[in-house]
């Protein structure tokens, strides 16, 4: 449509909001890519937290392309001091408190100056992990390397990809420690917990279910840039797009539940997560703090969001993904089957993995193959039961005409699944 092009930009390159999220699912990095060949412009994918897929791509110069590093930020803005606090350490934690005692210490400074603090919580939600308090270990599948989610009913910890489970244990694998928790806090504890401690700020809550009456989300930022709440406490909702020059104090309250998402690209979230809200911290002129609660401070993904060691984060995330068997060393689509009836659903998704069978896509295995079918990490959504498939490629070819293939099969098409090809949600 341009007739002269010659450059194409993509800001943020590492953003969701790139992929489209209804058919066709195409991911605009991709067009810019093949916009750019036919015009022989040059393509500029930017992102202070590229996501691993870029960089590996980058610096392999895949395709032709070329990594440029930027190690001074613009105008030589001082980054915001970010310090992880050992949770396996403190005190307090110990004693069973939501706030470390550096934490706290910094609340108290910022508050008595009358500065403004955001407290941030990974999303909360429908899912739990368990976690050892005394060496940070997380509990993982052997085979997909994905986090596993614990499921009360039965007691048993569950990988939401290729169905392997095991019962809940009582000991933790790494050190032997008995001593395991739940991951998780809600917005209500942390307001509570903080009105303890300082009984007279003004708290500003947003969560989802704050959020779902109607202009609580606008008056509560409206208030809080007026200064008349000066704490503000909410999930990733507040990572994004707001400035608050009055804000020197940013906490992230449990960085481990980023990084036990059920999802192969957890700790890229996380890293691009906690960088993203550290940018929340601090006046142009002066840098805020950011203190981040964590039981894995040595994370590189933690590390790098710290401002240290990027390129171990990469390197370390890279191995992970090889061993795995995830991108970009793979291609990867996934078919999501949904119906009213729990049993339906899962006998829709069990019929489509029968047929995979049967087209000669295997179960598990080096080439083309697929996980599942096991019910979605979201196994609910606005009343639909969720199953899903993922079919793994070596090549994005290979992917692609496995998927026409499933798709031609009767037995598939009928259960009418969504195909989502490269998916960037997981859930
Ligand atoms: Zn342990
Ligand atoms: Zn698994």
């Amino acid at each position: 449509p341009l007739g002269n092009l010659g450059l194409i930009v993509l800001d943020e390159e590492h953003e969701g909001a790139y992929k489209q999220a209804t058919s066709p699912r195409y991911h605009a990095r991709d067009v810019a890519f093949e916009l750019g060949r036919r015009n022989a412009a040059v393509v500029v994918l930017g992102s202070a937290t590229p996501a691993v897929e870029t960089y590996y791509r980058a610096a392999a110069g895949e395709g032709g392309m070329t990594l440029f590093e930027l190690p001074e930020r613009i105008d030589a803005r001082p980054l915001p001091q970010v310090r992880l606090v050992d949770l396996r350490e403190d005190v307090f934690i110990a004693e069973g408190r939501t706030f470390s005692e550096p934490l706290l210490t910094a609340l108290d400074v910022a508050l008595s100056r009358g500065e403004q603090v955001i407290l941030f919580l990974n999303r909360r939600g429908f899912a739990t992990f368990i976690i050892c308090h005394a060496c940070g270990a997380r509990f993982q599948c052997p085979d997909c390397g994905i986090s596993l989610t614990y499921h009360h009913g039965p007691r048993r910890l569950q990988c939401h990809y290729c169905g392997f489970d095991r019962p809940r244990p009582s000991r933790c694998d790494a050190c032997g420690s008995e001593d395991l928790g739940f991951l998780g806090l809600g917005t209500e504890r942390v307001t509570e917990q903080l009105l303890r401690h300082f009984p007279h700020v003004v708290v500003g809550r947003l969560d989802r279910d704050a959020v779902r009456r109607r202009g609580v989300l606008r008056e509560t930022l409206a208030a809080f840039a007026r200064g008349e709440v000066h704490v503000l406490v909410g999930t990733q909702m507040l990572a994004k797009g707001l400035d608050f020059p009055g804000v020197t104090l940013v906490g992230v309250l449990n960085a481990d539940v980023g990084l036990a998402w059920p999802d192969f690209r957890a700790a890229e979230r996380t890293f691009q997560l906690v960088t993203q809200v550290a940018g929340r911290a601090g006046r142009a002129e002066t840098p805020g703090l950011v203190v981040v609660q964590t039981y894995s401070p040595e994370h590189p993904a933690l590390q790098a969001a710290a401002g240290h060691y990027c390129r171990r984060f990469f390197e370390h995330e890279l191995r992970s993904r090889r061993e795995n068997r995830w991108p970009p060393f793979v291609h990867i689509a996934r078919l999501v089957f949904t119906d009213k009836d729990e049993g339906r659903c899962r006998a829709k998704a069990q019929a489509a993995a029968l047929t995979l069978e049967s087209l000669g896509i295997q179960a598990k295995g080096e080439g083309v193959h697929y996980l599942g079918p096991s019910p979605a990490p979201l196994v609910r959504l606005r009343g639909l039961w969720r199953q899903h498939i993922v079919i793994k490629a070596p090549a994005r070819d290979e992917l692609v005409e496995a998927v026409r293939r499933a798709l031609a099969a009767r037995e598939i098409e009928r259960t009418a699944p969504v195909v989502d090809l490269d998916p960037l949600d997981m859930l």
